[in-house]
């Protein structure tokens, strides 16, 4: 008989969360912290979203997305998880770049941006100042028409090398081109600058372990293998439209909020269905325009080979003559960002090197292929990113014992993101996803959208705001007048 994930669950709770991505989970934490029942639903068979990590035969594990977070990840992590998790953040001190336009390696904040832009890119101080102190002003409520491009032909005209320092990395962190507003590249740009790169020491593997503790420790129902279908809502004369429940598994879970994790416009437009909600703000939700998506090839080093540290931490690389988004995108790969995960990356586990390369990539490139050209280009894939990085390490190809590709196709399969988007929906999406509550009571969505609130520190914040709005809310609505 199939086993009934749903066993023991309750009929009703105060928030149903939908996914257990990094903002699904965060939400849940809160909301379970604070004395609401909550049930977190997550379609996988694992929690973590695109937090993940997988196992290989060999005792290989290989992160997805450990490759890099500013250090506002420690505070959100000690505030709203435990001292245990925001302890074990780690800088990542070696970041390194080669392309035809220059080689360096940074410890990639404003103190050694400023040195290599004035020593190395011969840019003035007062430049170099004005630039940062703009790009750190910058928020939410500010212009939101200059583009990216616009802020850079200001500070640095004509400048294409100074432009692929400053971009290519941010590209890289959320998916931001220089035709998006530059307040989505300017905050998250000056995230990293404050003190650097970080990461997450014991893999994404312990991180989650200790997550999913925690929420137990507050109380929260976990289920996993439980794809929600649809967002039950009701009409009631006093309260308007409400959210009354949660179709999963055929069964009708009721609730008096719901926080969806999942993407945007699956939420809106499938979860919920365009029928429940104003035709205005459907046409908006139906302009709002996904992310892009990555491929990524996972390189484990035999048993005793090793790799010296001084091959960096993340290390972008890229063979194009010039910084072009599409170019970032093409399937025909210039681009590559290997992350290193030396044995301190795991402690606990026995000596282990992997090597992790991503690169930003269209699902149009992946999606229609017969299995066999899937299977081909995969292939390739590997193929020609350990040819890429033989030029960096000669001789790497021997010492791998175990290579593989993912593609947008992987990443859609694992979290229902449509069209395999990494980092969820381009800028208009966040003020979709912000004015969900105003259209039916009850209804909330946290996830990355907007760019800014996507990656692991944004996914996390943003989890935190709109778990203290529903948190909010439940107690007014409990509140008697
Ligand atoms: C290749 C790659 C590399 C990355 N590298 C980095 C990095 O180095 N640093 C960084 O900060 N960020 C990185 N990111 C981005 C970062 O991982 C994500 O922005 C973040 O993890 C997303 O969290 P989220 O809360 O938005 O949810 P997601 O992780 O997108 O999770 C959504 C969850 O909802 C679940 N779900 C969907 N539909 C349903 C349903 N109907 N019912 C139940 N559950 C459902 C999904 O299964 C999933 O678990 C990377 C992303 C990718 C793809």
């Amino acid at each position: 008989m199939a086993k009934d994930f749903l066993k023991g669950a309750a009929d009703e709770y105060d928030v149903v969360v939908i996914g257990s991505g990094l903002a699904g989970m965060t939400s849940a934490n809160i909301l379970g912290r604070a004395g609401h029942r909550v049930l977190l639903l997550e379609q996988h068979y694992k929690l973590g979203g695109l937090a993940t990590w997988f196992l290989r035969p060999g005792g290989h594990t290989f992160d997805v997305s450990l490759h890099g977070f500013p250090h506002g990840m420690i505070k959100s992590c000690r505030r709203y998880w435990s001292r245990d998790i925001a302890d074990r953040i780690v800088q990542l001190k070696n970041i390194r770049f080669d392309n035809p336009q220059f080689s360096l390696t940074t410890t990639f904040n404003r103190e050694d941006f400023t040195k290599l832009l004035t020593t190395k890119f011969g840019i003035e101080l007062g430049t170099v100042n004005e630039f940062f102190d703009t790009a750190r002003g910058m928020n939410f409520y500010d212009d939101q028409a200059t583009t990216t491009r616009q802020l850079f032909d200001r500070f640095f005209p004509g400048r294409d090398d100074v432009v692929r320092l400053l971009m290519e990395p941010i590209t890289y962190a959320n998916g931001s081109t220089l035709e998006d507003p530059a307040i989505t590249y300017g905050i998250v740009f000056s995230n990293f600058m404050s003190k650097g790169v970080f990461i997450y020491e014991g893999g994404t593997d312990d991180l989650v372990a200790r997550m999913k503790k925690e929420l137990e420790s507050n109380s929260v129902d976990i289920r996993i293998n439980c794809p929600v279908e649809e967002i039950e809502v009701a009409d009631s004369p006093i309260q308007g439209t409400r959210v009354s429940g949660v179709k999963v598994r055929g069964r009708s879970i009721k609730c008096r909020a719901v926080v969806s994790n999942a993407n945007l416009r699956t939420t809106v437009l499938k979860m919920l269905g365009p029928e429940k909600l104003d035709k205005k703000f459907v046409e908006e939700t139906e302009a709002v325009r996904l992310n892009n998506s990555s491929t990524q090839v996972y390189m484990a080093l035999k048993p005793g080979e090793e790799i010296d540290e001084s091959s960096g931490d993340l290390f972008f690389t890229s063979t194009a003559k010039e910084f072009r988004t599409d170019l970032l995108l093409s399937r025909d790969i210039t681009s590559r960002t290997f992350s290193f995960y030396y044995p301190r990356t795991r402690p606990h586990k026995k000596e282990r090197y992997a090597i992790v390369s991503s690169t930003n990539a269209n699902w149009s490139d992946w999606a229609n292929l017969s299995e066999e050209e899937y299977e081909a280009s995969k292939a390739d894939l590997v193929e020609t990113t350990i040819d890429a990085l033989e030029k960096y390490i000669p001789g790497v190809r021997n010492k791998i014992d175990r290579a593989e590709a993912a593609t947008p196709k992987t990443f859609h399969h694992y979290t229902q993101h449509e069209m395999g988007a990494s980092f969820g929906t381009k800028f208009e999406g966040l003020g979709v996803s912000r004015a969900l509550p105003q259209q039916i009571k009850g209804m909330y969505h946290a996830g990355s959208v907007g760019i800014i609130m996507s990656g692991w520190l944004g996914a996390i914040n943003y989890g935190v705001i709109v778990s203290n709005e529903v948190d909010q809310n439940l107690v007014a609505e409990s509140t008697p007048v």
